[in-house]
């Protein structure tokens, strides 16, 4: 069985929620033409240090920062550094926090000044995707539900939903069970949510097709077709009374 939690605990992983909701807008805010994505990571860090929370990106697995920093054709697990942002282009933004050792997990894709159409198109499409499955997650749907929505507005879009990440479990770790893909049928799908449940959903979607590939640093991952792509995420809490997103501000 996946761990529940309670109220109480729940009501701690609001407070680490609003910390990474306070991270994604000071990372908003930073993220203009000419700034690099390590300014972008350190915007973040900022917020940690005046919160007093800890990352649980910093050293997972080795990793070197406190957010992920995704631009246009990367899909996840950007490493911030030199890279100059510049009008046009979006980025995503991955970053979590922990309080009182329980974790949030929340990712925006913002743009970087003016971008096309298209681009504007593609986060609406991935914001929509998250929308639609926070509605389908009340207690008896099951995980499959969820893959199910966000694929489904993805897809009705023309655009495509990657397969080889999906959400997860979290509490007083960042990944818990059960996985949650973002397509029906996934492994678990027939699992039911219960009350005290609490997920990470996070669809990544292209503009072109599904298909990715991981770069030589061991991190960074890209599409395979060189589409640009968007990611968000919220943890939320399944509750009797419904759905609460707990990385609100
Ligand atoms: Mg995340
Ligand atoms: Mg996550």
């Amino acid at each position: 069985m996946f761990s529940r939690k309670t109220p109480a605990q729940i009501a701690t992983m609001r407070r680490a929620g609003r910390v990474v909701a306070e991270m994604h807008e000071a990372c908003t805010r930073a993220a203009r033409p000419g700034a690099t994505t390590a300014e972008v990571d350190a915007a973040a860090r900022e917020v940690l240090d005046r919160r007093g929370a800890r990352s649980n990106f910093l050293g997972y697995h080795g990793f070197p920062a406190v957010i992920c920093a995704s631009p246009n054709e990367v899909v996840v697990h950007g490493i911030p550094g030199p890279r100059v942002l510049e009008e046009g282009d979006i980025l995503s933004i991955d970053c979590g926090a922990i309080v009182d050792g329980w974790h949030a997990d929340a990712a925006i894709t913002v743009p970087v000044g003016a971008i096309d159409e298209e681009s504007a198109r593609l986060i609406a499409v991935t914001q929509e995707s998250l929308d639609a499955a926070i509605r389908v997650m009340i207690v008896g749907a099951t995980l499959g539900d969820i893959g199910a929505a966000v694929s489904g507005v993805a897809e009705a879009a023309g655009m495509s939903i990657v397969r080889e990440y999906t959400g997860h479990g979290i509490g007083t770790a960042m990944h818990e069970e059960p996985a949650v893909p973002n397509y029906p049928n996934g492994a678990g799908h027939r699992t039911k949510l219960k009350g005290g449940l609490v997920l990470a959903i996070e669809p990544m979607v292209n503009l072109g097709r599904a298909g990715t590939r991981e770069l030589d640093d061991g991190w960074t991952v890209v599409t395979l077709d060189g589409s640009r792509s968007a990611h968000v995420e919220h943890t939320i809490a399944i509750t009797d009374d419904g759905p609460e997103v707990l990385t609100l501000p």
